[in-house]
């Protein structure tokens, strides 16, 4: 589960243990943090004080995790592992630190294998059943747990660290701010509360998060308080290009095959009285196979799509290996497809989300467009 290659040659604690010299600490206090309901201060005080008293905290994040999900809770898991070395009376045990997500096999998407702390995940079905405090990264609802959903369920504390306005509380303490552009900035937050400096390694998964989630900085999330973020996060000299090239700019030549196949096949409907303008294509599982390709090559088709100029709203159906359609959305104007996703048992924030769908692809876009059209 290690990187095939890393684009961040150099030293690397083996351990969780995090250089303290240098340019990596970043002041998390100093980056003004934007609006929020003051009811929130309650549920970070009780995440800090549960996280302080545990001897051992379970992180789990999204199945099928993105540089959000997955950069968030690896950035968490070091400086958690760095507490507990740092805060414990001489002779005590530091807490035990499990991180996963609930998927076996546990398939660390080529894209995010750079990320610092792979090597520490744990397969889901040897993280404990009945977790003294567990905490979720950028879920939005128990399920999106897959297999840890059980483990959440049973936790003496489950703290949930999302932005997604869909999030259904299903904490005990949540953490949940749709006003952050990302997990990340959540993390962020927790970290700093925590009193842990932000080492290069920890700034290295807050970063993928943070480019993620606003698409390099595109998207109308990205605030003042993003790029002031960002601004520290670089601080401890992490490589911006170096990020972006793994997450973005390398794919196998297959991948120019399947481009060509589903972007060949993109349907596009005119905006019509009551409707707006939509496209959208499929990626099968015989689409892959014919290219040898894995699930995750399918993520990025979106980007493609979303330019569609005479489409507000643009939708990838991508066949999954169990022959599930997991149904991703942007949209831009008007258009609500957190709302619709959300109605069809999926979520995600308004302008990006997705859902998990059986059946025709047609019979899918049906019930998504008559969703769209909603009052
Ligand atoms: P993406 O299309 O990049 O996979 O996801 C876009 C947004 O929708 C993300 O915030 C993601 O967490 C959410 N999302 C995607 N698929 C699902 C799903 O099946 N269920 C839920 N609850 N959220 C989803
Ligand atoms: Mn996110």
């Amino acid at each position: 589960m290690t990187a095939e290659r890393s684009p961040f040659p150099g030293p690397r604690p083996e351990s969780a243990a995090v250089r303290t010299e240098g340019r990596e600490v970043s002041a998390p206090g100093d980056v003004p943090r934007d609006n929020r309901a003051p009811d929130l201060e309650t549920e970070w005080s009780r995440a800090v004080k549960a996280i302080g008293e545990a001897a051992e905290i379970c992180l789990a994040c999204h199945i099928r995790p993105d540089g959000d999900a997955l950069g968030s809770m690896l950035a968490v898991a070091q400086a958690l592992r760095v507490r507990g070395a740092a805060d414990r009376p001489p002779g005590s045990a530091p807490p035990r630190v499990i991180a996963s997500f609930g998927e076996l096999p546990l398939r660390i998407p080529r894209i995010l294998r750079f990320l610092p702390g792979t090597d520490l995940l744990t397969p889901p079905d040897a993280v404990p059943g009945r977790p003294q405090v567990m905490m979720t990264f950028d879920a939005a609802s128990a399920d999106r747990l897959g297999m840890l959903e059980a483990n959440a369920a049973r936790a003496g504390e489950l703290i949930v660290l999302d932005h997604h306005v869909s999030n259904t509380s299903f904490g005990t303490v949540n953490l949940i701010d749709p006003a952050a552009a990302a997990t990340a900035v959540l993390a962020h937050e927790l970290i700093g509360r925590l009193g842990v400096p932000v080492s290069r390694d920890i700034a290295l998964g807050l970063y993928a998060g943070l480019v993620t989630d606003t698409g390099s900085f595109r998207y109308s999330n990205t605030s003042p308080g993003v790029h002031l973020l960002a601004a520290r996060l670089l601080e401890t000299g992490i490589d911006p290009g170096g990020v972006a090239h793994e997450l973005w700019d390398r794919a196998p030549f297959g991948f120019l095959g399947l481009l060509s196949a589903v972007l060949g096949r993109a349907q596009l409907e005119p905006a019509g009285p009551g409707r707006c303008g939509l496209v959208w294509t499929t990626v099968t599982r015989a689409d892959r196979a014919a290219h040898g390709l894995p699930f995750e090559a399918a993520e990025s088709v979106i980007d493609v799509l979303r330019r569609t100029d005479e489409a507000d709203v643009a939708v990838v159906l991508k066949e999954d290996d169990d022959g599930l359609w997991q149904v991703s959305a942007r949209a831009k104007g008007a258009a609500d497809v957190g709302r619709a996703c959300v109605a069809l048992g999926g979520g995600g924030h308004p302008k990006a989300a997705g859902f998990t769908a059986v059946g025709p692809a047609a019979d899918v876009m049906a019930a998504l467009r008559q969703q769209l059209a909603a009052p």
